[in-house]
């Protein structure tokens, strides 16, 4: 039908290997691109080999060795991505909403955040700077002077998740490529289509050949471009068991990684029950809770808790999940059934634990429903592990200060959010928390592409957030002048 129309009209224009030496390779191994929601085959990619890793970092090396690439031109290149993105947008929407899990309506702002994000990777050329040093300040200063700018690293691999197979991989190249590097990416083997167009587009914006090169998750692929020693620096974003094993095989390079979340929220007695309830239930559910950001845990006070609990069903219960490219769909599938069956074994461990499911606990395929728990004891996994699913439990509490401590009783560091009407109150929460960012009257679910990234603990090592990237991707050379 139509669907199937759209979808052979986006996706027989894709390379269908991975980009390396210049040039869009096809190989024999073929990794099957499925639709998470009906298991509808889009595309078969030719998978990469430690072989073709090996030669695509060799083939940039040589390349950054001789090819000069101005930083104006890098800008202008990446002002041009952004433009075109701006023009392909229906079609990257699409792209996005084939292969991942996200709704139509979801791809769409991926794609928009996207457009913002290399217009930051541009303008973050204003970050190449450096600064004079002052020599006189030291004994062994004296008759020196000197200053330091930023060089590109050289070489970085850019290794990235399914969930937002877009704008992940622009943090990445967009910071990576304005500094001057060259890069490496291996886009999730789930979502690869979406990656690979993307380098396209920065092909066609005109990023040299030589700066980029797309590997296709294959056996050995991963290590392979994680141990290459002309791989200066490893920007990884995924989960945290991955990260060991990454950190485990890199050895001593520079490597930057954003993991997962546990996110909480905490609703003070003085908060706008309405307000709060509303934001949770967006919070939690956006892209089947497959976010990093998603709220996963909400202390609410003792004297709310009814109120809310009754606001945040409610609007839970009128989610729509369906079909991703119905724009009426509220909330889609999972990234696999495998997942789905996975957030339902842990919503099952929860209710034999003594959990309450007041709405959703179901599962149908690769679809779980939008799912608010209660009385759920503090060491069952959807409390203490990420979720990555469409889950939310709804916590009491009678002293702030508990509130807190629970916040902050979890491997995860990411974001928190706080309801209250009062500023002292809320600042006052906001500095015990231990996360990247506190949201007040905003659930942890906020993120904008300019702000410094990251997480405390186990939720990563460094910041994005372009001008960071920038910053974490650049490193400072100084130069020294003996005077006469
Ligand atoms: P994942 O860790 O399974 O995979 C991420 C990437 O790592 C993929 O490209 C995968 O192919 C690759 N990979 C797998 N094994 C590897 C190895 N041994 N060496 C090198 N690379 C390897 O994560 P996922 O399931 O795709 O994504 C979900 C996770 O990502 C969640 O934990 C989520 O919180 C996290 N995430 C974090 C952020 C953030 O910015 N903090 C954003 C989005 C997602």
């Amino acid at each position: 039908g139509e669907e199937t129309a759209y979808r052979r009209a986006n996706l027989a224009a894709l390379p269908g290997g991975a980009f390396l030496e210049g040039r869009w390779e096809r190989a024999e191994m073929i990794l099957e691109v499925r639709d998470p929601e009906d298991g509808v085959l889009l595309g078969n990619v030719c998978t990469s080999t430690p072989q073709d890793v090996r030669r695509a970092v060799a083939y940039i090396h040589r390349h950054l060795q001789d090819g000069e690439w101005a930083l104006r031109d890098r800008r202008e290149a990446l002002e041009r991505a952004a433009v075109l993105l701006a023009e392909q947008s229906v079609r990257f929407a699409e792209i996005i909403a084939a292969e991942s899990s996200k709704t139509i309506n979801e791809a769409e702002r991926e794609v928009g955040r996207c457009i913002e994000t290399l217009r930051l990777s541009a303008a973050a050329s204003s970050e190449l700077t450096g600064e004079t040093i002052a020599f006189d300040d030291s004994k062994a200063g004296a008759n020196k002077i000197g200053w330091y700018n930023r060089k590109p690293v050289g070489i970085i691999a850019a290794i990235t998740p399914f969930n937002d197979p877009l704008n992940l991989v622009a943090h990445k190249l967009g910071p990576a490529l304005i500094g001057g590097n060259g890069v490496v990416l291996k886009p999730s083997g789930r979502t690869p289509l979406t990656g690979l167009a993307f380098i396209q587009l920065l092909l066609e914006a005109g990023v040299p050949a030589g700066r980029l090169a797309a590997i296709v998750s294959g056996p050995g692929v991963s290590e392979a471009i994680v141990t290459d020693p002309q791989v200066d620096l490893i920007s990884f974003t995924g989960g945290p068991k991955t990260a060991d094993r990454i950190a485990a095989a890199a050895g001593a390079k520079k490597i930057l990684s954003e993991l997962g979340g546990n996110n909480a929220t905490i609703v003070c007695p003085d908060a706008e029950p309405a307000k709060a309830a509303e934001a949770i239930v967006a919070g939690a559910f956006g892209v089947a809770g497959q976010n990093c950001l998603s709220v996963q845990r909400v202390y609410v006070h003792i004297s709310l808790f009814d109120e809310v609990l009754e606001r945040v069903i409610r609007g839970t219960g009128s989610l729509r999940v369906g079909p991703k490219l119905d724009r009426d769909t509220d909330v889609g599938p999972l990234i696999s059934e495998a997942e789905a069956r996975r957030v339902e074994e842990w919503v099952d461990e929860a209710k034999a634990a003594g959990a309450t499911v007041h709405v959703g606990g179901q599962r149908r395929n690769a679809f779980y429903e939008p799912t608010v728990l209660t009385d759920v004891p503090a060491d069952c996994r959807v409390i203490r592990e990420e979720v990555f699913g469409p889950v939310v439990s709804i916590l009491p509490f009678i002293q702030v200060a508990d509130a807190i401590h629970a916040a902050n009783d979890s491997e995860y560091g990411l974001q928190a959010g706080v309801f209250t009407e009062s500023l002292e109150l809320a600042l006052a929460i906001a500095d015990k928390l231990q996360v990247g960012a506190v949201v007040i009257n905003e659930t942890s679910d906020v993120r904008i592409d300019s702000m410094p990234f990251g997480g405390f603990k186990k939720s990563g090592v460094g910041r994005e957030g372009v001008k960071h990237a920038v910053r974490e991707m650049s490193e400072p050379k100084s130069t020294i002048i003996k005077l006469a």
